[in-house]
Formats: structure tokens, sequence, C-alpha cells
């Protein structure tokens, strides 16, 4: 025992991993400064109808600016926050500051405003208990009608049932909208379906990439909207790069879309602009 024990912590302490660690240490205390510093900051990318092009909704994307290494990816930071617990102090700031910022937007811009914020909330703060207590604080305090926010869960972070789907039930309970991320990722997506209280299915990107080359990528998406529609949902296909993805996607039935096609995230998108598709000839 003691020599599998033995080798066992010789394998978790090899050189690479050492460093892998000390690189994940070193960037969360850095996070914890870029928090106390305002490092943080939001942008935000349209959500858009088929066939208009017109901005209903926006996603609110967190941007670490680091004075050094410039740039940090969310991919990279998140996991990282994740792990460290500083996700929790990190989202509750994303949070606030999203929502103050539709309210901003609802009052100076009226009708062209986007109607919803979404919001994307990691495993760790889902499990936290009190989320939704905070989610009904902010907007409390912001103003914004709790159907105006969207709360963006990937199917791991509630997949495991407890804490993390009782709080989204709360949420959902609450009148704040509930989005599938990512979806068609991961391992049990449609068994989740029968259970979870859900209003939006965010189709993944990888079903949207080859979705003009009629294959299987079209297939899938064809089936996704099927089962949205059926189920009375919305879904908003993710990543749509080029004209040709959006018309196809239109065609297959999907009513919103996202993408740098449409728009990519700034701090102040132009809601006015739209790339409205090219009617079909
Ligand atoms: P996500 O929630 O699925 O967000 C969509 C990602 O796709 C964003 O990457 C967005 O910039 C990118 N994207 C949008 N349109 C296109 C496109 O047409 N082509 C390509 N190639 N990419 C596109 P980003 O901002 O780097 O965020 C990556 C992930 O990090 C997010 O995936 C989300 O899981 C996480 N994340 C970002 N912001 C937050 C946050 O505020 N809180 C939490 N918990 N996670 C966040
Ligand atoms: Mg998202
Ligand atoms: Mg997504
Ligand atoms: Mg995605």
């Amino acid at each position: 025992v003691a020599k599998s024990l033995g080798e066992g912590r010789r394998r978790r302490y090899t050189r690479g991993m050492d460093v892998a660690a000390g690189e994940q240490a070193r960037m969360g205390a850095e996070m914890r400064q870029a928090l106390d510093t305002g490092q943080f900051r939001l942008v935000y990318q349209p959500i858009v109808e088929l066939p208009s092009g017109r901005t209903v909704a926006v996603e609110t994307l967190v941007r670490w600016e680091h004075p050094v290494r410039g740039p940090v990816s969310p991919a990279e930071f998140i996991p990282v926050a994740e792990q460290n617990g500083l996700i929790v102090e990190l989202g509750a700031w994303i949070l606030k500051a999203a929502c103050a910022q539709a309210a901003i937007w609802r009052d100076e811009l009226g009708p062209a405003a986007p109607r919803r914020i979404g919001v994307n909330v990691s495993a760790r703060q889902l499990a936290e208990p009190g989320f939704p207590e905070l989610v009904a604080n902010v907007l409390a305090w912001t103003g914004l009608g709790a159907d105006k926010l969207t709360i963006e869960v990937t199917e791991t972070a509630v997949f495991g049932g407890g804490q993390a789907l009782r709080a989204v039930k709360a949420l959902y309970e609450l009148g704040v909208k509930i989005a599938l991320d990512d979806f068609g990722t991961g391992h049990s997506s449609l068994t989740l379906l029968q259970t979870l209280p859900v209003n939006i299915l965010k189709v993944d990107k990888s079903f949207v990439d080859n979705i003009s080359m009629a294959g299987r990528h079209a297939v899938i998406a064809t089936a996704l909207i099927q089962v949205s529609n059926g189920l009375g949902l919305d879904a908003v296909a993710e990543g749509v790069e080029t004209a040709e993805q959006a018309a196809e996607l239109h065609r297959l039935g999907y009513r919103l879309a996202q993408g740098y096609y449409f728009g990519r995230p700034a701090a102040q998108p132009d809601f006015a602009a739209s790339a409205e598709l090219p009617s079909a000839a």
C-alpha cells in the first residue's frame, strides 16, 4: 500500500504538473489583485433575430486586461477562478454590473434597448447557498425585471443535481430565464431536458460550423430546432460567422442567432446596426 501510495505521489508531482500548479496559484493571486484594482471589465455580444438581424438580447462576457500579460482569455482564467473559489466574488460583481448596464440601456435607449441580458454562471456559483437570493437582490437593486435576465448554465454544471439544480429551479420560479449553454456537447443533453426547467437552448457552435455543407451537422441542427420547438423553447444558434451559415440556419427554422457575423462582443455594441440576411434570390 505504502509503495503504491508513494508511486501515486510521485506521479502526481511530476515537474510538468508542478509548473502548472504554480502557474495556477500565481494566476489566482493575480486575479485577487485584479478584482481589487478593477482589471476586469464586461463586454456584450448581440443575440439577433433572423432574418432581420435586429438585436433582441445580449450575452455578457467578462474580460481581463492584465497589466503585464495583456488580455487573458476567460477560457483560461474562469476555470482557475472556479477552482480557487474566486468565481463567487467575481461572478457576483459580473451579475451586478451586467444588470446595472441593462437598466441603463433600458432607461437611455427605450425600445431600442436589448430586451434581455444574459449572464454566464458557473457550477461553483450555482452550488453556492444563497445564489438565487443574490440574483433576487441584484434585480431589486437595479430595478430590472426578472424576465429581462437570462442565466446561462452548462449541462455539466447542473447534471449532478443537488444544490445547483435546486438553484436553477428557484431562479426559474423567480421568473428569470434559464438558458442551457453549449447545448448538445454534454453527455446527457436530452436526458437533462426531461426534467430541467429551461427556457432557451443555445445550440453549440460545433453544430453550426459546417452547417452549409448539408451533412450530419445540418441533420443535427435540424433535430435540435425540432426538439426546441416541440418543447416550446427558444433556440439560439451560437458562433455564426458567415452569411451562408445564417441563411442556412434560418432555412432550417432558427429564429435567433449569435456570432461574429452579427456582432463581436463590445463594451457598447451598436444596437442599431443589423446584418440582415440577404433575401433569397
Ligand atoms: P460561452 O458562454 O459559450 O460564450 C461564447 C464564446 O464564444 C465567447 O468566448 C464568445 O466571444 C465566443 N464567440 C461568439 N461568437 C463567436 C463566433 O462567431 N466565432 C467564434 N470563434 N467565437 C465566438 P469568450 O468570451 O472567450 O468566453 C469563453 C467562455 O468563458 C464562455 O463560453 C463562458 O463559458 C466563459 N465565460 C465568459 N464570460 C464569463 C462570465 O462572465 N462568467 C462565467 N462564469 N463564465 C464566463
Ligand atoms: Mg454563454
Ligand atoms: Mg455558449
Ligand atoms: Mg459555446
